[in-house]
């Protein structure tokens, strides 16, 4: 390989970018990430204080990102912000992060309708439908990453969470689809799988003390993960140094997913 090239691989610059629910948590730490990295983001959240606040702080840092308020869930504001999406990048969009995600913990039985259709609509309808919508714009750009972040509960049993697991379980056969049915179109897909990471989401987590010694004796590297840890993956799985990687669900999650042990 040209040397000269090399450090184009590692590199977003001239790369365009949807990222969902960027306010809090995992999706904000994406934003940053492929921001800093050279990419030109849009984000969206429901929101609309929250948004602005990140936004200011975006525009101080020299960062190129702009947002919608918009709630995923619903099929209308998906069209609406993709066509919002659409129009500032000029038909081409080179990644598209399917972040935005929810879930309650109850045992199976007391789920209600709402519980389902709101989940689902959330995790898995607004990925599945905000792909579509995005595949002319991914593949105009020549150069198509989709990215579903998942959850390691998508992977393995957990006694509760049995919608959340589903939506993940999902995204994770989907990834695999896509990335068969897209590869002509130069779109790569691709799936990053967190085990617990600090956010606002995993509060009902990190507050309990009880809960998180016996969740971290179970990851090997015997701690909860940081956002940025997940972004990072996800910036490197949108760069031409990743270019043979399609397909794939990758764990972020200090080994709990590997561990015999627990
Ligand atoms: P979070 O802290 O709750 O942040 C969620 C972000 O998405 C916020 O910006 C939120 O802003 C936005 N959002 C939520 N619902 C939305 C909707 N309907 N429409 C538009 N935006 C919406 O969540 P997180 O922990 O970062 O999780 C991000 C992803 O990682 C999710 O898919 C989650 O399942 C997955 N994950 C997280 C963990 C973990 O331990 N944290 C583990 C495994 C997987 P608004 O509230 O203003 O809309």
């Amino acid at each position: 390989m040209d040397c000269s090239k090399r450090g184009e691989r590692w590199s977003l610059a001239g790369a365009t970018a949807l990222v969902t629910g960027g306010t809090k948590g995992i999706g904000h730490a994406i934003v940053e990430e492929l921001a800093v990295l050279g990419a030109t983001v849009h984000t969206c959240a429901r929101n609309e204080v929250d948004l602005q606040n990140c936004l200011s702080k975006w525009e101080k840092m020299n960062l190129k990102v702009t947002g919608s308020a918009c709630d995923v869930s619903s099929r209308c504001e998906r069209e609406k912000l993709m066509e919002r999406v659409q129009s500032i990048f000029k038909g081409k969009l080179s990644i598209l992060v399917n972040n935005v995600g929810t879930g309650q913990s109850k045992p199976t039985t007391e789920y209600t309708a709402e519980d389902y259709s709101v989940t689902m609509a959330t995790n898995f309808d607004s990925a599945f439908h905000l792909s579509q919508l995005a595949h002319p714009f991914l593949k105009a750009s020549g150069r198509g990453n989709i990215v579903f972040i998942s959850s390691l509960a998508g992977i393995t049993g957990f006694p509760s969470f049995s919608i959340y697991a589903a939506t993940k379980g999902a995204m994770n056969q989907v990834t695999k689809n896509l990335a068969c049915e897209w590869a002509g179109d130069n779109i790569r897909a691709n799936c990053v799988a967190p085990g617990s990471i600090k956010t606002p989401l995993a509060k009902w987590l990190l507050d309990n003390e009880e809960l998180m010694a016996r969740e971290t004796a179970r990851i090997p590297l015997a701690r909860i993960g940081e956002p940025e840890e997940v972004a990072s993956t996800v910036a490197f799985l949108c760069m031409p140094a990743a270019s043979y990687i399609t397909g794939q669900v990758v764990c972020v999650d200090g080994g709990r997913s590997i561990n015999g042990a627990s």
